[in-house]
């Protein structure tokens, strides 16, 4: 099966030498697609000339009942997804379902937004503001659509989730897009597109979709377009360095690499219930999507007392692990995603193990419902650093795999900050302690290091939503390492795709223009 792209209206099949999309459990190839031969200049073209416009004439409320369309759309053909999901990525069930219904629950919060923002397609941002003697001169930031194409760059992990969380908040603010998922996992962001294409009722141009190498599409982008990548840090600095963003200021967001942390505080011991939060927390993200999340817990600080019973009990939970082809249900973590990932983590894994102690790995154990020396398959493994420093391995490479890495400190709030801010930059830490003042501490400490910081206390462990899980209405991204990007956040995750302006005149008629009063 030969998969295409959607540009200009139609579907293109690349031609020239295709790349193979594998089942990463078995090897084989379950399709293949390129580039080579599809327009990038006219695709881009036609989403700024026919999109764009089809986009501005419709108000937030109608931009939102589409996002809801593509929701509903996405959802009907749920398992279908999944299949492919488990095919192409390696997923378990429970994986895909995490993938998938994060794409449609984040396309449903912001037909929500769009709804609540209603019959306009200007956002007043801020008060007004009184420029001269009397009220009558008047000031007012407005944001509006801008007038080109937002490209968007996917990760390999999250096909569904990645097309839908970028292409709701775009489509919502009015701009075209034109989504690329990585190569290598692009079934399900194809057979999204499909169902869009086919059942969604998208306004021309609205959407396009190039599937396989993105060749020269950044190339030519100019003022008024935009890019949305997520991937690893050397690429999205790769991307920067183009001459859109450097020569024409295109704006560009970049989701990276993250070393995230929890925070064990020292007042909780076994028995508390944010204890056990936090041990759910981490076992589950090394677990969860075999380690690939963006957002998975890499560092785990521990009080130096505490470690040995961290250790011992995350040791119990990892015993637990089912780790083969997620075809077979009794397995709870499948492969990770190529053979470049599972290079990527064994080396990873060397570098991390140099000065720190690797206390859980499994040897000798097959992958369940495997071919022998098929697959790419890496067991669950846990280290332990009883000191870190700014050079240390665990602050500074990220192993995208089933792995992480318990390291001491000394209990302090202080302490924990000083750690935790040695990744440079994460996209969320989480902190469990009950103990008002250490959190007041380290919250706030971690904060500036952080695009989100989750605390886990006992009164809320039993509704808590985890880390690892990106919600619409909460920002995602960080600064340094993370990529210095902004994501979501409800209505914040429009102000990429609108430029702001300052208007300034007589009140009434701004009153006018808007529509409304200031
Ligand atoms: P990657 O190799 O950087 O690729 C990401 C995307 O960039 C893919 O679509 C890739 O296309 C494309 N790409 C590669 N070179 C390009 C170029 N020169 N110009 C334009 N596009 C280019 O990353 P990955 O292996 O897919 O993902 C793993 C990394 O992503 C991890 O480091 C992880 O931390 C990070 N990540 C971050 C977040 C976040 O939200 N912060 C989320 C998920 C993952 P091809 O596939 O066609 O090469």
């Amino acid at each position: 099966m030969q998969l295409s792209s959607f540009v200009s209206g139609k579907w293109v099949k690349g031609t020239g030498k295709q790349s193979a999309l594998l089942n990463p459990s078995t090897e084989e190839t379950v399709c293949e697609t390129s580039t080579e031969g599809v327009d990038f200049e006219a695709a881009l073209s036609f989403a700024r000339t026919v999109g764009g416009p089809n986009l501005r004439k419709l108000t937030f409320r109608e931009r939102g009942e589409l996002l809801r369309t593509m929701s509903r759309t996405i959802h009907g053909k749920r398992d279908e997804l999944i299949g492919l999901a488990i095919k192409n990525g390696g997923n378990t069930r429970s994986d895909a379902k995490f993938d998938i219904d994060g794409a449609t629950g984040t396309l449903a919060a912001y037909a929500d937004l769009g709804a609540e923002l209603g019959e306009t397609n200007v956002l007043v941002d801020g008060d007004g503001i009184q420029l001269g003697r009397s009220p009558r001169l008047f000031g007012q930031h407005v944001y509006t659509a801008r007038a080109g194409v937002a490209v968007h760059v996917n990760a390999f992990n999250f096909p569904a989730w990645g097309l839908a969380e970028k292409a709701a908040t775009a489509l919502l603010a009015g701009m075209p897009v034109v989504s690329k998922p990585a190569t290598s996992t692009a079934h399900v962001a194809h057979r999204i597109m499909e169902l869009l294409v086919a059942e969604a009722n998208m306004p021309e141009g609205s959407l396009s979709f190039i599937c396989g190498s993105p060749g020269t599409l950044l190339d030519s982008l100019g003022g008024q377009d935009v890019i949305a990548f997520t991937g690893g840090s050397k690429t999205g600095a790769t991307l920067r360095r183009g001459a859109g963003p450097v020569e024409r200021s295109v704006r560009v967001n970049v989701e990276a690499d993250s070393l995230n942390a929890a925070v064990l505080g020292r007042d909780l011991s076994e028995g508390d219930e944010a204890w056990g939060l936090f041990l759910a927390d981490v076992a589950r993200d090394m677990q969860q999507k075999t380690g690939q999340k963006c957002t998975a817990i890499r560092r785990v600080l521990v009080p130096r007392e505490k470690v040995h019973a961290v250790l011992e009990a995350l040791t119990e939970r990892l015993t637990t692990i089912k780790v083969g082809n997620p075809e077979r249900e009794d397995v709870n973590m499948g492969p990770v995603a190529t053979a470049q990932q599972l290079a990527d983590a064994r080396s990873g894994t060397a570098l991390l193990s140099d000065g720190a102690t690797i206390v859980y790995s499994v040897k000798d154990q097959a992958p369940l419902g495997a071919a022998e020396g098929k697959g790419f398959f890496f067991f669950p493994t846990l280290l332990h650093l009883d000191t870190a420093t700014a050079q240390s391995a665990v602050n500074n490479h990220e192993v995208f795999g089933p792995v992480a890495t318990v390291i001491g400190y000394d209990g302090t709030a202080a302490d924990a900050v000083r750690v935790v801010a040695m990744g440079g930059g994460g996209l969320v830490t989480s902190v469990y302690s009950d103990d008002k003042d250490f959190l007041r501490e380290a919250v706030l400490g971690i904060a500036a290091h952080h695009g989100r910081v989750t605390i886990g206390s006992s009164k809320i462990a039993s509704q808590a939503i985890p880390p690892g899980t990106v919600m619409p209405q909460m920002l995602h991204g960080g600064p340094g390492r993370a990529g210095a990007g902004e994501e979501l956040g409800g209505r914040r995750g429009l102000a990429f795709y609108m430029q702001r302006t300052a208007l300034q005149g007589d009140r009434s008629l701004i009153e006018a223009i808007l529509g409304k009063k200031a």
